[in-house]
């Protein structure tokens, strides 16, 4: 397969050949290519092709080795809460109703700010990068300070726009929600790493009419909503109560349900719920780990591939998984899907792939910029060392890559071109700084409220 989208008079100057042992550019579909090289120019794939032929066609390229490597798309988180870093381990093995009530919302209420967003997500990336993850869907409060954060260490995003009911330090009302949102949309027009969503936290903590608020700015702007949904049997029983209808009916009344809504977690689903789903092209983000440690729920992954819904992966916040590593989630999806689907054929592993790629790609309306490795795509890639005796012999390379490799062997991550993991090392973060900083909220945060310390 040669493929070309280089300048014909182009001699290979400021460009940069990557040669890795194995390709898996998830497009096309279950496709590994071997002695195969990737040329990026200012921050995009322009050709891909065989390492013979490449040489002769760029000789003054920068050449990258990996020669014991498998190069792949930059992994998709969908569903995050990169700030919640700080409050990975605070509050464990607790339902989510008494972990989000008692310990997550008082802490959140006393200590978020600024500061504590910039260097939680400054903690978060370093981890995400380290897993080869170059694009995340966020939800949290102070999106301009995550965005100004991002912009910095040089990841791509989409920052949910928080809308919640209650006041915090970043919104005294729902119309200030709205502005800033409606701004921060404005601002990042020209970024080329970073959108908005809209992100109403759940049907159950947000109004009916916030709700229409966010389906006329959706539709309008084109802008995907982000939300929190059917996480546990207890927000079908609160729509109940306080709607009169199913959450799923709820938001259908009201606009939402259609391919712009990206509904997290969709652990209580009936098969009824599962066309409805395909049908209005809802985009489903599965969180199995943080489903598991709630105990909120599982969510019927192998039923909606089947229907044909679009999945894709998010870690949730580190408060509740408690890592921020797609490689380990993957591995859990598809071992979670043969177990309860009682069909071992159920997410094989470039399924697995897919759904920490290009449909995370899809489900953020980013497909046409990453989610694959194809001419004309931004340059968001990374790199896992097979050589290592973990991940030998090596038989199937996508196998390895979901069954049996692990973060720790990512090297090597490209977000549109710039190599913020260099063979291990971040260039565009100050490690020692984040958990520096890390270490000092430890301090604060331990002794808050009425934590619980797990034995
Ligand atoms: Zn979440």
């Amino acid at each position: 397969m040669t493929e070309t989208g280089a300048p014909q008079d182009s001699p290979g100057s400021g460009l940069t050949l990557i040669h890795p042992r194995y390709l898996v550019a998830v497009r096309p579909q279950g496709v590994v290519l071997e002695e195969y090289s990737v040329a990026i120019e200012q921050g995009m794939i322009v050709s891909i092709m065989s390492r013979s032929e490449s040489a002769q066609a760029y000789p003054q390229a920068e050449s990258i080795e990996l020669a014991e490597h498998v190069l792949l798309p930059g992994f998709i988180n969908a569903h995050t809460h990169t700030p919640m870093t700080l409050l990975r381990g605070y509050a464990d093995d607790m339902d989510l109703d008494v972990w989000l009530r008692e310990h997550i919302w008082p802490a959140e209420q006393e200590f978020v700010g600024p500061a504590f967003v910039a260097d939680g997500a400054r903690l978060a990336i370093a981890e995400m990068f380290r897993a080869g993850t170059t694009c995340f869907n966020d939800m949290y409060f102070f999106p301009d300070v995550l965005g100004e954060v991002c912009r910095e260490v040089g990841i791509r995003a989409r920052i949910g726009v928080p809308l919640i009911e209650t006041q915090n330090a970043w919104a005294s009302d729902i119309d200030s929600y709205f502005e800033q949102g409606l701004k921060l949309h404005e601002d990042w027009r020209s970024e080329p790493l970073l959108n908005i969503t809209f992100s109403p936290h759940a049907p159950y903590s947000v109004s009916d009419e916030t709700l229409r608020r966010v389906a006329a700015y959706s539709q309008e702007l084109d802008v995907p909503v982000h939300l929190h949904l059917l996480e546990t049997k207890w927000d079908i029983k609160h729509s109940l109560q306080h709607h009169d209808v199913h959450p799923l009916v709820r938001l259908k009344n009201l606009d939402l349900l259609n391919s712009r809504l990206l509904a997290v977690h969709m652990t209580q689903l009936s098969a009824g719920d599962i066309d409805q789903l395909a049908q209005s092209g809802v985009h489903v983000i599965h969180c199995p780990q943080s489903n598991l440690k709630l105990a909120s729920g599982i969510c019927p992954l192998d039923s909606l591939l089947e229907a044909g819904v679009n999945v894709a992966l998010g870690t949730d916040g580190a408060a509740s998984n408690n890592d921020l590593d797609l490689l380990s989630e993957a591995q859990t999806a598809a071992l979670l899907a043969k177990g309860i689907s009682g069909n071992a054929q159920a997410v094989d592993a470039f399924q697995a792939l897919e759904m920490m790629t290009i449909n995370g790609a899809k489900a953020l309306g980013l497909e046409s910029l990453t989610g694959s490795i194809e001419v004309g795509k931004a340059a968001d890639l990374c790199a896992i060392d097979l050589s290592c005796p973990e991940t030998q012999p090596l038989y199937h390379v996508v196998s390895q890559v979901i069954y049996a490799a692990s973060r720790r062997q990512v090297s090597d991550v490209w977000v549109s071109g710039r190599r913020v993991l260099d063979s291990g090392q971040l260039t565009t973060i100050d490690l020692k700084e984040v958990t520096g900083k890390a270490s000092q909220w430890q301090s604060r945060l331990s002794g808050f409220g009425n934590r619980k310390n797990p034995a």
